[in-house]
Order: C-alpha cells, then structure tokens, then sequence
C-alpha cells in the first residue's frame, strides 16, 4: 500500500470521507464527507475566513452555482473552458489527450488539440488499457450544462468557478466600499466541471469547493501597505527561470519582489499570505512551493501566476491554489457584453491644475447658418485640437457628413481647469483555493506511522483547531460509576461550544488508537482514581504522555493546551507508567 491508499483507506474506514453512490456502484469525480471529513472541512474553511475575511477584510457574498449564459460568454467559459479528449476506438474508453503526453512534451495545456494529436501520433501512443487506436482529439466543453426553467430556451450553466458573482456584483461592492479602490470580495462555495474521466480521489472532482478571493485593485499602485508584514517571510519560488534550471530556489518574498521575480507586491503580498494560511491549516512546509506559471501556460490575459504546489505521495507536485493577476481581463469583458460602467472614478491626492485651449465656435455666424445641425458641428469643434486650426478653412465632419468653416468663425483661448481624477477600470488579483485538495493535503501531510511495542501505530497529527474532534472523553471501563462522571464532563465540554466525544466501546488502549488514527489531540480518562481525588487524566496524542489534572479544571486546561497558552508538561502531574 503507498501512502495514498493508506491515507485514503483510513478516511474510508474512519469516516472521513469515501466515493459517492456506494449504494449503486459509484460515479468518478464524485466524493462525499462522511461525520468527521465534515468538520474537517469546515474547520479548514473557517481558517481560510480567518485570514481572508477577517484578516484582510474581504466580503464573503454567496451567489448562485447556476449561471446564466450571459455570465460564461463573457468569461470566456462558453467559448474557451475545454480539455482535449481522445476515445479508444476498440474499447471506447475516454482520455484526456495532454495526459497521454505528459512525459513527452512539458506543458501540453499549451497545445492545441491538433498539436496534441500530432505528438501523439508521432510517439505512437494507444489506449493504455488495451492499446487500441485513438480518435482524434478534440476540445470538450468541461462546463455542466441545464435549462432554467421549462424548456430550452434558456440555457442555464453550473458554475465552473466562484469567481464570476464578484464581477458580476462589482457595483453593488463598490458601492458597499463606499466607491473606493482597492477591496476585495470571497466566496466559499461549490464549483462545477465536467472533468474527463477522473482517476484521482479527490484531487479530481466534477463538483468540488472552491475558496476564492477577487482583490480589485488600482493598476496605477501595485504596492501593498501591508507589504512589510510579509517581507521577511522565505519562500520556496519555482520561477520560469528556476523550471529552466530545473531547480528551486529559497528568497524572501521581499527579495522575489526586489528582483523582479513575482511581478509586484500585490501579487507577492499574496502568494505570502497563501503559505501562512496552508501552513496554518497544516500543509508541510518542507512540501509546499510555488511556481510560476510558463507564458505559453497561463490565460492569455493573465500577468502573471503562481500556484502553491504541494508534494503527494503518489501524485506528486500538486496544484492545490492558483493566485493570478487578471489584469482588467474580467470587468472589461463584462462591461463589453452588459455595456455597465464598470469603470472607478478614482481621486487624485490633490486636484491637478492642467491648462488647455479651448475652442469658441462663433455661434451667432454658425446658427443661422447651419441651423439644426449648428450644435453637433461647435461640439466638434471644440473638441479639435489647435493643430487641426492651423488652415483658412477647417473641415469637420458630423454624421458623416464634411462641413466647411471658415477659421475667422472660431476663436482659440487659452484656459486652466482642475482635474479631480480619473477614471479607472480596476484590475483584479485572485487568489483561488481548492478546499478538497487542501484537505488531503492536510490528511496525508498529517499521516505519521511510527512503531510501538511491535505494533504499527497511524497518528494523523492535525494541528489543534484542525483536528475534527477537540477531545475524547473516555471512562476506563463501561461501569455505571464512570460513565456517570465521565459523561457529566463530556457534557461540560459539550456546553462550551468544544467539538467533544464520549467513548465506551472496547479497550482503553482500543480507543486510544482509534482517536490517534482519527487525530484527537487530547484523550481524557476517567478511573477509579477520578472517584477518589477527583483528577481525570489526559493523554497527548503526539507524545502518548499522560498527566493528571482536576476533573473541574478539565475545559479550561484542555481550552488552553488546544491554543497554545499552555504547553503539555506543565498543564498538571505526570501520571506514571
Ligand atoms: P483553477 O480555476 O483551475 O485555477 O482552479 C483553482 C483551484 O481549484 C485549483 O488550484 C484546485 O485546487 C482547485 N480545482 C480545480 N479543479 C478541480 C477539480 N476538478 N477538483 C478539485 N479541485 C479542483
């Protein structure tokens, strides 16, 4: 077994999550949380509230995960969001075409689905199942497609990213940042994509949830006032040149800006911002890094990119978040299919004084004589140059149609206004998370085996405020004089909002491993002892150590060890072997 079917048996077993429809067969690309892979997943996206929401003060909206079509054509999803897909001419199964060509050609995204076809015909690739002849390849829309309402009149798409409701919200959220620049927006939610044949857990999924951040900012400023919270923070940078050489390299964020290596601060404050939260969540350090994307690899509008890449046992360097400089792509687009104002009057510090040479039509020459049209053509004029007066006659044309006047009719002066500002079309940077495979991450960066008195032992050691359950409460035997008290403090972690569990199945030592494999950082026992002197014991999971403590001092102590305010060996007495 290699570490991904431990990883994932055990999440089966233990109920942290398992494929869907088990009842009739399953459907690949679909997973569901079981009890504990459910809280596990809220906790990791409660965290990821804690830095984006709370942190930086983003909006957490929630828009609907059905869309319109007008939203996807103006993305570029209707028209662009496909992977290439070849079929096995004898036993019809399907392929994505480029990861039949991985080991041959470094980035086959780059590729069009003929390129793609030709590298394969040429490496004489076949179905790697039974080695028949493939289709040619072409591009398959990866969006899930239904209708609103009855009929087919309206085509209805599942979203295929969260994105899409901040920019298609992005007035009403100006106007809520009370029409300043920059701010940011989140959304949590689930994203759909018709992937073909997924073969990859969770890591793979048709519906999967997706933690976003769309950050519009001023183009004119890419510095972040919060830049040097983060500048010191070292960083383990795959840049397009690193990949040339094939080798990692270790900077500060400050140094990667100051080199010109991740293109701004923005950008850089959140690639920064990234790791303290993956690290937060519980992602190894030691297994995490973040490359750049290749100019042939990323959206042809995109500035630059990098994704947080995570080391798997099995699947190797894993994308696991995408955080993106989309430049104006996004609002422009919207604002070309929808005709909004998508734009920001953005303030000067100071008024500017500009002067210019305006243009006095002689209107008491050009009424009469032009009558109806005698507006349209001073506007024109007005809006000339100086360089265009220079002749006897000046040509205007309005409507199509040239007009002859002569210059003595227009009058040139010299004035001075004040500009307060401008009008800006924000540019958008983007951090995108994938819960799910976060998760894993976390599950298999977590999984320790270790060996104890000739025995395997499976620890998932989650950092406290991860770990789906906070503490284990456990009489020694299934007697009526423990579990009483032993249930009276279950119930007192249970009253001060503790994710708590009460156990009397089996043998100590029984349930000692099941709350190891689960990853339950403190187990409370109580014995005959607790009846006597009223202590409990709690064992730490990492260490097997035990101490004593009060049974009334038990959620306080075991409130304090999961924030860190107090360490292990000093929260009482250390119990004897
Ligand atoms: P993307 O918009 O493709 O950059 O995706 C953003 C993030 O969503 C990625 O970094 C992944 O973590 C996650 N993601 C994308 N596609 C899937 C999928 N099919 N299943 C699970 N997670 C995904």
């Amino acid at each position: 077994m290699d570490r991904y079917e431990q990883v994932t048996e055990l999440a089966r077993r233990r109920g942290f999550m398992w494929p869907s429809f088990e009842l009739y067969g399953g459907a690949a690309g679909f997973y569901d949380y079981g009890p504990l892979g459910a809280r596990l997943k809220r906790r990791i996206e409660d965290i990821w509230r804690r830095f984006f929401v709370i942190g930086e003060g983003f909006a957490e909206i929630e828009c609907p995960t059905i869309g319109i079509e007008e939203v996807f054509r103006a993305s570029g999803h209707l028209s662009g969001f496909s992977d290439p897909l070849t079929e096995c001419k004898e036993c019809k199964e399907i392929y994505r075409a480029d990861h039949l060509i991985k080991h041959i050609v470094e980035v086959p995204d780059a590729l069009s689905a003929e390129e793609i076809y030709r590298v394969m015909k040429e490496n004489d690739i076949t179905c790697p199942e039974c080695g028949g002849e493939l289709s040619e390849v072409y591009e398959f829309n990866l969006m899930f497609r239904t209708a609103i309402g009855p009929g087919n009149r309206h085509p209805g798409y599942l979203r295929p990213e969260t994105a899409q409701g901040m920019f298609i919200n992005f007035q009403r959220l100006l106007r809520y940042y009370r029409d300043s620049l920059p701010f940011g927006a989140v959304q949590i939610g689930r994203s759909y994509r018709n992937e073909i044949s997924p073969r990859q857990g969770v890591i793979r999924l048709r519906e999967f949830s997706q933690a976003e951040a769309e950050v519009f900012i001023d183009p004119r400023n890419r510095r972040h006032p919060r830049f040097s919270e983060v500048k010191d923070i070292r960083l383990r940078l795959y840049s397009r040149e690193a990949q040339e050489r094939g080798q990692v390299e270790e900077m500060t964020v400050g140094e990667a800006v100051e080199r010109g290596i991740i293109a701004h601060e923005i950008l850089a404050y959140f690639v920064a911002r990234t790791y303290e939260y993956l690290v937060a969540v519980g992602v190894d350090r030691e297994r995490l890094r973040f490359r750049q994307h290749k100019a042939d690899e990323m959206a042809h509008y995109a500035a630059d990119c990098w994704d947080a890449e995570v080391l798997l046992d099995r699947l190797g360097w894993i994308e696991i978040v995408g955080i993106a400089d989309r430049t104006d792509y996004d609002l422009r687009s919207h604002m070309a299919l929808s005709k909004a104002n998508l734009s920001v009057f953005v303030h000067y510090p100071e008024p500017v004084r500009r002067k210019r040479v305006a243009v006095k039509p002689d209107m008491k020459a050009l009424g009469p004589r032009f009558k109806g049209r005698a507006k349209a053509i001073a506007e024109a004029l007005q809006a000339m140059d100086l360089s265009d007066l220079k002749d006897d006659t000046i040509k205007v044309t309005v409507d199509g149609e040239t007009y002859e006047i002569e210059r003595s009719l227009v009058s040139v002066e010299e004035i001075e206004e004040e500009i307060r500002g401008e009008e800006v079309v924000p540019h958008v940077i983007e951090p995108s998370f994938g819960i799910d495979r976060i998760l894993y991450t976390v599950l298999e960066h977590s999984y320790h085996e270790e060996p104890v008195e000739g025995e395997t032992r499976v620890v998932l050691r989650f950092l406290p405020g991860i770990s789906p359950v906070d503490v284990a409460v456990l009489p020694l035997m299934d007697k009526e004089e423990l579990v009483e008290p032993a249930r009276r403090l279950f119930d007192a972690f249970r009253r001060c909002g503790m994710l708590a569990e009460f156990d009397t199945s089996g043998s100590i030592g029984r349930r000692y491993r099941r709350n190891d494999e689960i990853g339950t950082p403190y187990c409370i026992t109580v014995d005959y002892q607790t009846l006597e002197d009223g202590t409990v014991t709690v064992r730490d999971r990492d260490t097997m150590q035990q101490i004593r403590i009060r049974e009334d001092r038990a959620v306080g102590v075991i409130r304090d060890l999961l924030s860190g305010a107090l360490c292990f060996s000093e929260a009482g007495a250390p119990v004897k072997a």
